[in-house]
Order: C-alpha cells, then structure tokens, then sequence
C-alpha cells in the first residue's frame, strides 16, 4: 500500500514539474519585451536605461534556471504579480473570476449528475433496449471526447446560436463602461438585459465589439444603455440625438420616451433642437443666459411665446413658406459673456420690449397670464414698460 502511494505520489510531483516547465516556457516565450511593456504601464518612456533598470528590477537579466525557481516560488505562494496588459493584480483577478467559475462547474456537475441517475436507472429497468443503449452510447462518448471541444460547442450553441448566455467574457461590460456597481457575477447578464432593453439588434456580437466599430446611433444606444445601469431615478440627456442624422434622431427619442415610459423614470432633455422639445417634452424651460426665461406645459410655450426670447427662438425656426434665399430670422446682437455678473436683465441689449428699468435688477420667473406659465419679464406680465 505504502509502495503505492508512493509511486503516486512521485508520478504526481513528475507530472506537477513538467507542467511548471511547459506554464514557465509559455511565459518566458510570451512576444514583446516585458520590461518594454511595463514601461509603457507605469506612463514612463522606455529609454533604453529606463528599460534595463526595469529588467534588472523584476529580475529578467538572471540565468533562465534561477528566473525558474523564482517563477516557482512565487506560483507556490500564490503571488502571481502584476498583469502587464491591465496593471492589476493578477491574483486579486483570478479571485474575481472564481466565483463565476466555481457556479459554473457545480452548475455542470449538478446537471450531469441528474441526467447521469436518470439514464442509468432506465437502463437498470430496461436493460438492452434504447433507454440503455442510449444512455451508453452518450457515456462513450462524454468518455472518448475531450471536455474541451464539449465546452467549446457549448458554448457556441447556448451563446452565439441562441444566444442565451453572453460569449464575451466577464470583462466585457466593464470595457463599454458599464458602472462598476452593477459588477460580479451578473454583470454581463445585466448588460445584455440594458443592450437588449436600448433595442439593439444582434447584442451578444455588439458587446464584443470595440466602439470604433458601431455606427453612431448604436454608440448613442450604448450610452444610454450605459446611463439606465444605475437605475437612476432621473436622468439628464444633454443633447442626446446631436450629430446624428434625422431617422436615427427620431429612433434615439423614440427609444428614450419608452424606456422611460417603461422603468417610470424622470427625463431632462438639454437640447438646442425645438423639434427634439415639441416631440419628446411634456414641459419646458427656456433658459438664457443660463437664467430661466419662460417655463410650462410645452404645447402652451411653444404655441404661444411670451417671453422675448422664446419668440426669437420660435421665430428663427426656417418656414415651409420662407422664399428661397431669405434671410435668417435671428435675434440682433449677440449672447453676453458669463464671466461677470449680470445686473438686470440679460437679454436687454438684444431685446426688441427693453425699457431702462430692464438693466436695474435680475427678472424673478412669475406668473403669467396663464397659471400654468411663468415668464421672467416683467413688461410681458404686467402688459406695460416696468417702472
Ligand atoms: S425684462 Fe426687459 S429686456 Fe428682459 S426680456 Fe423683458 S423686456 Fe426684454
């Protein structure tokens, strides 16, 4: 019994060192220059001299066989170092990553301990006949194929055929953006469920993608994506179909208003594009000068203006009817510089209605004469110059 275990155990530790001089040979052999690339890693310049020192430091100029023994004692601690691609400990990574590695294989052998009791007590109970031969023929043939080419076919039928599970890796969330918050484990389930939510087509392939390689509306839906990650309770979309042509705007707002719709969330749309307002806002605040001009319901601000402002902005939108060639319809001037404080009125000296008492103090936001808006202008409330 003793010789046994003996000769096991001297396999084993054969066994254990050829598989350390294969890893070691495969780092050893990786292409680039190390030193080179840890470098780069800590933003210096890989001057020559810089390059050696680093060598010297991490222990590259050593004769291969003491680089082994280090390689070896610091794989039998279990300090794996720094990664030279990401700067992260690498130890702290695999960490991350056992988790989802450990669900996943008692997840396998969970599976295929059922369905290996199932098979084997039909077999018992119909010996020779198909249940038996059946559940004989798969075990041949779990036994004779290796577990990774299973793994790999797996994989391609659950997540690129049917695309149940992500093929991207557990990193791949975090490449976009994605909050780190909603990291771990489900982190790229709850990324597939936000593409999929924003209606792109295709996610699991999209994930994978660097963002160079998707069009622009795609990039807006990643973002937004992105945003509705937090489950925020709001939020802020500063001009969000900016640079995009008029079918992927109307798309983009499209999609805004049904996710907010759907997750019952508050929107801020900060546009410049009236039409973005009229079609996606239920209110509006028209601001200028970064001050409130005008605010209300946007059927009633955008069909009848009150504020100076609002009906230059209103009136400067090109018509059907303008004749070829006419003249833009702005307001004269041009926007104050916001550097300073601004005593009265910020648009006084663009303002067709300005009387003097315009430039005395900053107009409070009241009511109008509708409840529902309020105009900061006190010659359009009260219907007379200020005094
Ligand atoms: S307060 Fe005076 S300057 Fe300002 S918008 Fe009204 S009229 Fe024009």
């Amino acid at each position: 019994m003793i010789h046994f275990i003996s000769k096991r155990l001297k396999h084993s530790l054969v066994l254990l060192f050829m598989a350390s001089v294969v890893c070691f040979t495969l780092v050893v052999s990786a292409p680039g220059n190390v030193a080179v690339l840890i470098a780069e890693l800590r933003g210096a310049a890989a001057t020559p001299g810089y390059v050696e020192k680093v060598a010297e430091e991490i222990g590259l100029n050593k004769p291969l066989l003491m680089r082994y023994v280090d390689w070896l004692g610091d794989a039998v601690r279990g300090d794996f170092g720094i990664s030279y691609r990401t700067g992260q400990d690498v130890s702290a990574d695999l960490a991350n990553r056992m988790l989802v590695t450990g669900t996943l294989i008692a997840g396998s052998a969970v599976i295929a301990t059922l369905i290996s009791l199932a098979l084997g007590f039909l077999g018992a109970f119909w010996p020779y006949r198909l249940p038996d031969r059946v559940s004989r023929g798969l075990a041949l043939l779990g036994a004779s194929t290796p577990t990774f080419f299973v793994g790999a076919l797996m994989i391609y039928a659950f997540s690129v055929t049917f695309q149940l599970l992500p093929s991207f890796g557990f990193n791949g969330p975090e490449s976009w953006g994605f909050p780190p918050p909603g990291g771990g484990p489900r982190a790229p389930f709850r990324a597939l469920e936000l593409v999929k939510l924003v209606g792109i087509s295709d996610p699991v392939a999209r994930l994978r993608q660097y963002p160079h390689e998707l069009s622009g509306g795609l990039r807006q839906r990643i973002v937004i994506a992105i945003a509705l990650a937090g489950e925020p309770k709001l939020l802020i979309a500063d001009e969000p179909t900016t640079a995009l042509d008029v079918t992927v705007q109307a798309q983009i707002l499209r999609l805004l208003k049904d996710v907010q719709r759907r997750l019952n969330m508050a929107m801020v749309l900060i546009t410049h594009d009236m039409g973005v307002v009229a079609g996606a806002a239920d209110n509006i605040v028209v601001m200028y000068a970064a001050r409130a001009a005008e605010c209300g319901p946007v059927d009633k601000v955008l069909v009848s203006p009150r504020h100076p402002y609002t009906r230059g902005l209103i009136n400067a939108i090109p018509r059907r009817e303008d004749p070829i060639g006419s003249e833009f319809r702005g307001l004269p001037g041009i926007p104050p510089t916001l550097g300073a404080p601004i005593k009265g009125c910020a648009l006084a000296p663009r303002c067709e209605l300005a009387v003097p008492a315009c430039g005395n103090s900053r107009p409070p936001l009241v009511r109008s004469d509708d409840s529902a808006v309020l105009v900061a202008c006190p010659v359009v409330n009260q219907g007379k110059a200020a005094a």
